[in-house]
């Protein structure tokens, strides 16, 4: 339950002034609330981006051309235009000079009621000199000398929606700061006095109220204050999930080792170091009496499914069951191709269920696993439906892609039941900070090493304009027995723009190809995907026109060309992801970047960078610094926690300090009693973790 003293900061933001419901639309658009939803608090979150200081009290005279001024004048000669086209001006004057103050399509008496003739009024606004004489055109304020007092100074610049006026937001968020309470300190005494860090209130109020450009920076105390309270609210909710998770009882499992060494000596290769370092990992966990909760992370290509599966057998050697669960029902089959070889090498009993088994399959698959008759299950999400259950499973690995949060996690450790041990793989690189605070709640694995012999992919751009030489090229590419992907353009929230896309793409090259050329998207049935993507991997179609559902995990080694289409429209880590579906196998590879020019800047660093480098540590890194955390491999799908006032790029320091600290405090009072304990429960309401705090004990 909230506290109380939280209540004013989460009533609806309706509440405050100036906000109707047509306004509170366009303010939870802005927050990234849902429409009608949006509370008191995400206005104290949405701080000024901008400044407007109106100090400069200049005479007429000093004033200077382009500047923001505030001006003490007397009020002359009103002169009305004589159409609505033209301007409306009034002549002002001081002491000093003359100027002039000039109004478009004017609407009833507006100026004459604002500038009464021969009245003295304070006009505050930007000053421009047209042909030598200075104007002041629409100003932003104009007051009587006795009003100066409400004339604001110095005003904060909020980001803005269309359609919302500056001064409504301006107002509610003013009103929304006034009712922020007193809350009880939940940073240490000594670290605030270190940073020079204001207390809460007043920090948020002194975050709206920049005076000068260096308050609107992530780095000045205000912000970088708020911005680490929130970051501490994320680690020490995600520690708290980590803790339970710890205390929940595990059970170890421990094999004999007698059938991974059988598909040890099936594997054409030997593992790579990162590999058996990663196992090693893994084997610690899972026999030990806690529960295992790892990350995986690994590259694409950096040979994650066959430790997955080492993993597996040490838990069937143990006479448990084990589940893999696949994003996608491409990837969830082709995990099921690439494993039974090795099952069956091993005698180990594998089946597959995804949303494809129906009926009297299903059944049987079922039957089969409460009678555990099957050793390793491969699936979809179908695999943790209600009615699938499963007679000792002992282990659960998620191939994630980024599709998972927290709340998934935690929802598939209690489907499956006490003591299963999870293991997420994510196949791109995550940057650090990012590890830490969308899986801080897990250990972490890393394959930073690639299998051996994979050679670099020759990357090259080119504009779109160039498309017929690619087609050219084509040709010698296939006859020289190349397999070809060619992605097509991705576009935005429509899937059925992206598949007539890919369609008329396949039309066009099977015109100069003929039937050698392949179609899959998203929108085809499940048993037209599976065809023509086993038609291309058994090397029937040459060239595989595919949208983005090929991005997740394919695995098609003797394709050596990646093309995508309209490049410039992916993020750098799905240019990432796609370019990993080549390079597999021993020959050369080449991915091409087809861009639409002219290229914007941000386009074109992400193009560069491919070039440059495979590294996809160094590619997330990249993509973090381009795109901003928030953004990063899209938020909502990503599960990644979105940040209202941390900068993941700016606030690094501050997260590596709130990791410490929420790691210190839960080794001191696990269950937030103390005093700073309190208040840190309120922290954690205060940036809506109230998830976390139902893992306490008087949550
Ligand atoms: P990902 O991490 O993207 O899931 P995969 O597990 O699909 O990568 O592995 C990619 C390819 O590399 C597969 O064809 C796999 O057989 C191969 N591979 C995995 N480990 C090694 C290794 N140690 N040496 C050589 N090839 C390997
Ligand atoms: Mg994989």
């Amino acid at each position: 339950m909230r506290p109380e003293i939280l209540f004013p900061l989460f009533a609806p933001a309706r509440t405050l002034p100036g906000i109707g419901p047509r306004i509170e639309t366009l303010v939870a658009k802005l927050v990234g609330a849902k429409p009608g939803e949006t509370k008191v608090v995400d206005l104290c979150w949405h701080v000024p981006a901008g400044l407007v200081d109106r100090r400069q009290r200049p005479k007429i005279a000093e004033a200077r051309d382009g500047e923001i001024a505030t001006i003490e004048v007397k009020v002359g000669l009103h002169v009305a235009p004589r159409s609505k086209r033209l301007p409306y001006r009034v002549h002002v004057h001081d002491e000093t000079g003359e100027m002039q103050i000039v109004f478009f399509s004017v609407h009833g008496d507006y100026p004459a009621k604002a500038l009464p003739e021969g009245s003295t009024r304070i006009v505050s606004g930007k000053v421009e000199f047209y042909q030598g004489e200075p104007q002041m055109t629409h100003p932003d304020h104009i007051v009587a000398p006795e009003d100066l007092a409400a004339l604001p100074l110095l005003e904060p610049i909020y980001p803005l929606t269309a359609g919302l006026p500056l001064k409504v937001l301006q107002k509610a968020a003013r009103a929304a700061v006034e009712r922020a309470p007193d809350l009880p300190e939940w940073q240490d005494g000594a670290w605030l006095k270190a940073r020079g860090f204001a207390p809460w209130r007043a920090a948020l109020k002194a975050a709206h109220e920049p005076q000068s450009d260096a308050d609107l920076s992530p780095d000045c105390p205000a912000r970088a204050r708020l911005a680490f309270d929130e970051l501490l609210a994320n680690q020490l909710a995600l520690g708290l999930v980590r803790l339970r998770m710890r205390k929940l009882p595990g059970r170890p499992v421990k094999g004999d080792g007698r059938l991974r060494a059988k598909v040890i000596a099936a594997l054409p290769f030997a593992l790579t170091g990162a590999q058996e370092q990663a196992l090693r990992e893994i084997d610690a966990d899972m026999a030990s009496d806690r529960r295992m909760l790892r990350l995986l992370q690994g590259d694409v290509g950096s040979g994650k499914t066959v430790v997955a599966l080492l993993a597996m057998l040490s838990a069937v050697e143990a006479g448990f069951q084990t589940a893999m669960m696949a994003p996608t029902e491409i990837l969830a089959r082709q995990h099921h191709a690439s494993l039974e070889p090795l099952c069956e090498a091993a005698g180990v009993r594998l089946a597959l269920l995804s949303g494809r088994e129906k009926g009297k399959r299903r059944a049987e698959i079922l039957d089969a696993l409460a009678n555990g008759e099957i050793d390793i299950l491969v699936g979809t999400h179908a695999l943790f439906q209600e009615d699938v259950a499963f007679k000792a499973l002992a282990l659960a690995i998620v191939d994630e892609q980024h599709r998972f949060g927290v709340h998934q996690r935690l929802q598939l450790q209690s489907k499956g039941g006490t003591g299963t041990d999870i293991l997420v793989m994510t196949a791109t690189p995550i940057p650090r900070t990012l590890t830490l605070t969308a899986y801080g709640d897990m250990d972490v694995s890393r394959l930073t090493e690639k299998p051996p012999g994979r050679k670099p992919v020759d990357t090259r751009a080119l504009p779109l304009e160039r498309i017929d030489e690619v087609v050219d090229g084509l040709h010698r590419a296939l006859a020289r027995g190349a397999q070809v992907y060619w992605v097509c353009p991705l576009v935005e929230e429509s899937e059925e723009l992206d598949v007539t896309a890919a369609e008329e793409r396949h039309r066009h090259l099977q015109t100069v190809f003929g039937n050698s050329v392949g179609l899959v998207h998203g929108r085809m049935k499940a048993a037209e995907k599976d065809a023509a993507m086993a038609r291309f991997e058994a090397g029937e179609t040459r060239i595989l026109v595919a949208t983005t559902v090929i991005e997740v995990g394919v695995n098609v080694p003797s394709a050596t060309v990646m093309i995508i289409e309209h490049a410039e429209r992916f993020g750098l880590a799905q240019l990432h992801q796609l370019r990993g579906r080549v390079g597999r196998g021993l020959d050369k590879s080449s991915c091409l970047l087809l861009y639409q020019s002219p290229l914007g800047e941000t386009a074109s660093a992400r193009l560069k960078i491919m070039r440059e480098t495979e590294d996809g540590f160094r590619i997330a890194e990249e993509d973090l610094r381009l795109r901003g955390a928030g953004e990063l491999l899209g938020t909502r799908q990503s599960g990644l926690p979105s940040f209202r006032l941390a900068d993941l790029e700016r606030h690094g320091e501050l997260l590596s300090a709130a990791y410490d600290d929420a790691r210190l405090i839960l080794e001191r009072d696990p269950e937030l009693e103390s005093p700073r304990g309190k208040a840190l429960r309120v922290l954690l309401y205060l940036f809506e973790r109230d998830e976390a705090i139902r893992y306490l004990r008087s949550g």
